[in-house]
């Protein structure tokens, strides 16, 4: 996916290395910068999880010297940069905060942080909120803000219509554990059900967001990165998701996951495969030659680097909708197409999407399909990706969008305002023919230090204790710079 400044060349992610350094968030990634199709410079590594270097400013070149004094150094910063409180002295505290009475539940909004009576010393120049209820405690992604720096968190909260749709959904498939990695929203809803007495799915959240184990005790909460695939919480955090994926009295698992956008698929694919295999090696009959299923929760525009780490995923046509992301989130005055879907290696005929919300069985594709996507008898599939309908090019050989038409010099479909380019030049990036430069399939396009970032100027200071940065007033939704550049050619 493009992003960032066109002026840069591209990183590319050489892949997790083994030995590579540690920062706070676990071993590092190996990036390398591209630039006209070559590797460029010198190899290096950084922070896995944050893409904004001022959430975490790990940088260390592959071939260099560290020397003892730094490396002890380093130590010490990745352990003075851990969470203050253990998530065993959260589950205490929690204990103790249930305890009192309504009038004395506090939660310090600057700290992100349940209050003990003897602690509202300390924050009484912050802003609190009172008489935090029972309900309020079971519904965490409500009381805490959502993280919205797009570089590191990204924290969009799924709306209640899509979160009952995929509950609904992974129950009627007859699943009754969830693992929930980075779907804080859809773990909620399944703890509040969960006294429910007709009511028997379980999940466990893994999350990068270490406010949650305010809230959650250990068999329900590990604090994960999925970049690296690392438990912070070490082996007995481990054992708990593969004691999990244990399926016991033949409770079959599902993963959900919706990561933030900002690219590194290859990154998350390597993580998603080694909770694929802790499931494997759990040793029950029927995972030796079988992939535990998954819910990937992404945008469409990511179809074809997903299909490339996982050639078993379909994309659904299902419109995942936010309640907190500018763009992608239903109005009230009519639907905003959200270009977010469901890929999943289940038989893409058991996902069955809702019809009172225009979606219809295709017998050919043998499918649920948006209403606007009309079966193309050439094509012999229903083409639409964007769920408005496609026409067919007959010179191209394809489906395209709605606006496209066909130009002759160019020799594909592009909007008619186009400015032709010669395509036969290649992708600047890897001088490949086929795909430009946005599309290299060999560029994470992610981390980057652009003029965005820098007029921002979040502050981060706490955040990095929690593991968080504080709410930015980040009004524009994440893909608004990857519209500005390539609006002539989406349209
Ligand atoms: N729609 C989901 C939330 C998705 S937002 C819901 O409503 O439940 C992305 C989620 O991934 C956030 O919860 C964020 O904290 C988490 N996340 C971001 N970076 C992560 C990382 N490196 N490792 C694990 N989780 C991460
Ligand atoms: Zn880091
Ligand atoms: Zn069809
Ligand atoms: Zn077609
Ligand atoms: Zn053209």
């Amino acid at each position: 996916m493009a992003e960032g400044c066109s002026q840069r060349g591209g990183l590319a992610l050489v892949g997790p290395a083994a030995g590579a350094p540690t920062c706070p968030h676990g071993p590092t990634l190996l990036f390398v910068k591209f630039s006209q199709g070559k590797e460029e410079g010198r190899r290096f590594y950084a922070c896995s999880a944050c893409r904004d270097r001022k959430d975490c400013n790990f940088f260390q070149w592959e071939d260099e010297k560290v020397s003892h004094t730094r490396l002890a150094a380093r130590e010490e910063y990745n352990r003075s940069h851990q969470p203050s409180f253990t998530h065993r002295q959260n589950v205490e505290r929690y204990k103790s905060f249930v305890q009192l009475p309504l009038s004395k539940r506090r939660f310090c909004q600057e700290c992100q942080q349940l209050l003990l009576p003897a602690e509202w010393e300390k924050h009484s120049d912050h802003q609190f909120l009172c008489d935090i209820s029972t309900a309020q405690l079971k519904s965490p992604s409500q009381l805490l803000y959502p993280l919205e720096n797009k570089k590191t968190n990204a924290q969009y909260l799924f709306a209640d219509r899509t979160c009952q749709f995929l509950l609904n959904l992974l129950t009627d498939l007859g699943f009754r554990r969830v693992l929930s990695v980075g779907t804080p929203r859809l773990h909620e809803l399944i703890q509040s059900k969960a006294s429910q007495e007709d009511f028997r799915v379980r999940s466990l959240l893994l999350d990068i967001d270490f406010r949650y184990s305010q809230f959650y005790t250990e068999d329900e909460f590990c604090h994960y990165n999925m970049f690296n695939h690392y438990f912070f919480g070490g082996e007995a955090a481990r054992d708990t998701c593969r004691k999990f994926l244990d399926e016991d009295n033949g409770e079959k698992v599902i993963m959900v996951t919706d990561p933030p956008f900002g690219g590194l698929v290859e990154a998350l694919a390597s993580s998603f495969k080694k909770l694929m295999e802790m499931w494997k090696e759990t040793g029950k009959p029927g995972h030796d030659n079988k992939e535990m299923p998954m819910f990937w929760i992404f945008p469409y525009f990511f179809e074809c680097r997903i299909l490339d780490c996982f050639p078993s995923f379909n994309m659904m046509d299902y419109q995942v909708d936010y309640d907190n992301h500018a763009l992608y989130k239903h109005g009230k005055t009519g639907r905003r197409q959200s270009p977010v879907r469901i890929f999943t290696n289940l038989t893409p005929s058991v996902i069955v999407l809702p019809v009172e919300e225009g979606y219809r069985f295709c017998t050919i594709c043998q499918r649920y399909v948006s209403s606007g996507n009309q079966h193309c008898e050439i094509c012999n599939s229903c083409t639409s990706k964007d769920g408005r309908r496609w026409k067919h090019c007959v010179l191209c050989k394809k489906c395209v969008k709605p606006s496209w038409f066909h130009c002759n010099s160019c020799n594909c479909c592009a909007l008619q305002t186009h400015s032709c380019e010669q395509t036969d030049a290649g992708c600047f990036v890897c001088g490949k023919a086929g795909h430009k430069r946005s599309a290299c399939p060999s560029v994470s396009h992610t981390r980057t230090a652009c003029q965005d970032d820098k007029k921002k100027g979040h502050k981060t200071q706490k955040g990095v204790k929690m593991g968080i940065s504080k709410r930015s007033a980040m009004k524009r939704a994440i893909f608004s710079r990857k519209k500005v550049k390539n609006k002539k050619k989406e349209a």
